[in-house]
């Protein structure tokens, strides 16, 4: 038996955990599944080829703590003993499977792209940021392994039933809840979200200032795009951190992502790199981004970005 640890958002199952399902379910042997606090959010997954949902409550659970889920994995790992432990490869299914390998002292693979059964587990995954895909092998039982977002489709079964919904009460001490969710602060954002954005007008450091995406902000909203921008932009206070594009940001796959003075680092394309085209600006024609660029204009930013507008503008007027 394969268990998966679901996430959901107040009872929505996440996108990344059901792709995570369609990668157990791949491994062919039976799927259950893990939830903390849901018991609506269970139903969803027969759907999705789980035979039984386990839900983990406790009051003290409603705050995210990622040892306090590690321990709902481990209690739960000593009755079923499957055979491995999937989560989605997401900041929460990472961040909970390594407290779990730390704890049982078994290795962890992170980010998989394709697993095939058998001791050892073969398996594909992501590393550095997505410029390299490493062939492992995983030892130890169970397997612990998380699966990189976006990399398998989601998928349902036909016919399946309604799962099995058994609720269990975790053996928490103390210790589990030193670290939990305090806070959720609200982002103010322009109103698209990065990660659904059509269309993204994003800057680096050749934007110069906080000031300096004005013109940024100008074309994005006749294009009713979002604002992106690189880290250094996001170290340097120029916009929030929610809008930083790449390994340590959002990654995005709009349809076209437009980058103005940003050079191209390789963790910066770990982000954009879904992007169904990419037009860079930038005043120099070395510049690394315009090796993964589809269209560049070489040339300052502050003179482009508002010659691009002031066409979109004149064409619509027209
Ligand atoms: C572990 C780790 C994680 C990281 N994660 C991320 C991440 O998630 N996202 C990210 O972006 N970076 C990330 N970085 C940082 C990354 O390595 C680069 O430092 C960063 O992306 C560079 O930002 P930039 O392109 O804005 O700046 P620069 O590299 O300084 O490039 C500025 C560009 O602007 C151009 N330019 C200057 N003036 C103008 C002008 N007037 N008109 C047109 N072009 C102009 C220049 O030619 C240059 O190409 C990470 C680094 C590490 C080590």
């Amino acid at each position: 038996m394969i268990l998966v640890l679901v996430e959901h958002d107040a009872g929505s199952i996440d996108e990344l955990s059901l792709q995570a399902l369609a990668l157990a379910r791949a491994l062919g042997e039976p799927v259950e599944a893990m939830l903390v606090g849901s018991a609506e959010a269970a139903g969803a997954l027969g759907a999705h080829g789980v035979g039984t949902v386990h839900v983990a409550e406790d009051e003290r659970l409603a705050a995210y703590a990622p040892a306090a889920w590690a321990r709902c994995v481990t209690d739960l790992l000593e009755r079923l003993e499957p055979s491995a432990v999937v989560a989605a490869g997401t900041n929460r299914g990472n961040e909970v499977l390594a407290h779990v390998a730390a704890r049982l002292d078994l290795p962890f693979a992170a980010n998989c792209t394709q697993v095939v059964a058998g001791s050892p587990m073969r398996l594909t995954r992501v590393r550095w940021g997505g410029s390299l895909l490493e062939e492992a092998a995983l030892h130890g039982s169970p397997a612990l392994l998380s699966v990189a977002p976006h990399t398998v489709a989601a998928a349902t079964v036909d016919g399946a039933d309604a799962p099995a919904i058994e609720s269990f009460a975790p053996a928490l001490d103390d210790a589990d809840l030193l670290v939990q969710v305090a806070e959720h602060a609200e982002t103010v954002t322009s109103g698209i979200s990065l990660a659904e954005a059509k269309v993204i007008v994003s800057g680096g450091r050749g934007v110069g200032s906080a000031e300096g995406f004005g013109i940024l902000e100008e074309l994005a909203e006749l294009l009713d795009a979002a604002v992106g921008c690189s880290r250094v932009v996001t170290s340097a206070g120029w916009r929030p951190h929610t809008d930083q594009v790449g390994q340590t940001g959002t990654k995005v796959s709009p349809d076209l992502y437009i980058a103005c003075g940003i050079s191209g680092a390789t963790q910066h394309i770990a982000g954009c790199k879904g992007a169904k085209k990419i037009l860079a600006i930038n005043s120099d024609a070395e510049a690394p981004i315009l090796a993964s660029a589809d269209y560049a204009v070489i040339g300052d930013l502050t003179e482009i970005v508002p010659a691009i507008t002031a066409e979109l503008r004149k064409a619509r007027e027209s």
